[in-house]
């Protein structure tokens, strides 16, 4: 998306509801003006740059509020721009008026993600830290937001930077021996040397990536599965489970009818719990279908919760569900230990969980057990960078596939340039992470750091 970037923008920071306070944000070359058009400081006083001052919102010469005003001088702001921040009573038909009337002085309504938009422009935030604001804000979970934090504060960012750099500099090497070594004899770098280099950044992406699965279940959450025979009392679980947690996460209507998904948070993690939907009749087909939509679950689990009904013996239809999960992180679940007949045998011969879904009986220690095996699995400790983005490490296993074939031309002796075409290759990937321009920085790079002397 691109916008329009002269112009003065204004939106409502805050959500729309009643609250105490509400924030209206400005930001463009206008903003003081505009503002200074709706707002009148206490005692005439005059607004000092970073200093909270109280005043009233006028317009048409009618009070709409009281309200503090910081004005945040260019270039030290979100936006790098300057930018006002006014907040009142937050009560929508207030803060409607104000932006009204800010929109009639000359500001223009923002679009969504503008001021961060105008924020990466500006260079103060690159595109993973854009990202990154996003996900602190719609964080669900703990660990979420601490990692949002993370990248948002450059530290996944310096990464990247310290990757480029690595390209940067061994491209201007390959570029200095085929500009410069004919006329001067000289040999920037040799195939050992360059062979060396190469190898490292290959050990950097690869250790990056190596990271990505424990991002991805901090950022997405865990897919904690629930898998069992009909009548085992999967949904009922499944309700028990999210009875006291899914208040606290914003549903979102599922994407597919093959089966529930509803996210909860559980400890420090979000949780995405799913259960194969209602394939109840019975025939045939339908047999088919439902084993369908099981392995599909199965498939996209992270832990399954493996339901089999204690008042009952389990028979060959649970061994072969069983056999299904072989190889996932799986728990037994034995359930309805309320009825009289309920049996915990040492089935399959794993550690077993007793529960009632009804009564809710042993509920609770199996959300602590989820909760424990998600902190073992992530050891999550709030280290500087974990790739949790499926786009970047997209872009990181392209960018791995140019080394490694820049590493071949290089083993088989051929001419610097092939390895330079992957190089650049690789360099300009990393740059779409961050939203970085690359060929500049190779020139850049060459004659400030070179001392070529041309
Ligand atoms: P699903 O087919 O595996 O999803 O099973 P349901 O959750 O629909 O449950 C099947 C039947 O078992 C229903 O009649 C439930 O009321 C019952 N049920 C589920 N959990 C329990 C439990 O813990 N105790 C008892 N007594 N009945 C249960």
């Amino acid at each position: 998306m691109v916008f329009e970037t002269e112009d003065t923008i204004a939106a409502i920071a805050t959500p729309y509801g009643r609250s105490a306070l509400g924030t209206i944000r400005i930001s463009g070359s206008d903003s003081f003006p505009i503002t200074s058009k709706v707002f009148v400081a206490r005692n005439d006083s005059a607004i000092t740059p970073y200093r909270p001052t109280l005043g009233r919102i006028l317009t048409q010469s009618r009070e709409i509020d009281e309200a503090l005003l910081i004005y945040f001088q260019k270039p030290h702001s979100y936006t790098k721009e300057d930018l006002i921040e006014i907040t009142c009573h937050g009560n929508p038909l207030i803060l409607d008026q104000v932006l009204g009337s800010l929109v009639s002085a000359g500001a223009r309504h923002a679009k969504p993600g503008e001021f961060t938009y105008r924020a990466f422009l500006n260079g103060r935030i690159d595109l993973v830290q854009a990202g990154a604001v996003n996900d602190l804000i719609t964080a669900d979970s703990v660990y979420q937001a601490e990692l949002a934090l993370n990248q948002l504060e450059g530290k996944l960012s310096r990464r990247f930077q310290e990757l480029r750099s690595g390209f940067i500099e061994l491209i201007s090497l390959l570029e200095g021996n085929i500009d410069f070594s004919e006329e001067q004899h000289y040999n920037f770098i040799d195939k050992t040397e360059t062979n060396r280099r190469l190898n490292e950044l290959i050990a950097q992406v690869e250790g990056l990536l190596g990271t990505f699965e424990r991002g991805r279940l901090i950022r997405e959450g865990f897919h904690v599965a629930l898998v069992g025979k009909p009548n085992v009392g999967k949904s009922s679980l499944f309700n028990a489970l999210l009875e006291e947690s899914r208040a606290i996460v914003t549903a979102i209507p599922g994407t597919t009818r093959d089966y529930l998904r509803e996210r909860m948070t559980l400890g420090n993690f979000l949780v995405q719990l799913l259960d194969t939907a209602g394939v109840r009749e019975s025939g045939e087909e339908i047999e088919q279908e439902g084993i369908r939509r099981t392995r599909q679950v199965i498939a996209k689990a992270d832990l399954i919760l493996f339901v089999l009904d204690g008042s009952g013996v389990p028979d060959d239809q649970d061994t072969a569900l069983w056999q299904e999960t072989e190889g996932k992180d799986r728990f037994i679940v034995w359930n309805k230990s309320d009825l009289s007949g309920f049996r915990e045998s040492d089935w399959a011969g794993e550690a077993s969980m007793r529960v009632s879904a009804m009564t809710g009986n042993g509920i609770q220690e199996l959300r602590s057990r989820i909760q424990k095996h998600m902190e073992e699995r992530v050891r999550f400790n709030g280290e500087d960078f974990l790739i949790s983005n499926v786009r970047h490490r997209e872009i990181l296993e392209s960018a791995l596939l140019s080394l490694r074939r820049a590493g071949e031309s290089v083993k088989k002796g051929m001419s610097e340039e092939f390895a330079m075409v992957d190089l650049h290759q690789a360099l300009g990937k990393v740059g779409e992470i961050t939203g970085d321009v690359t060929i500049e920085d190779v020139y850049q790079h060459i004659f400030s750091n070179f001392c070529i002397g041309k």
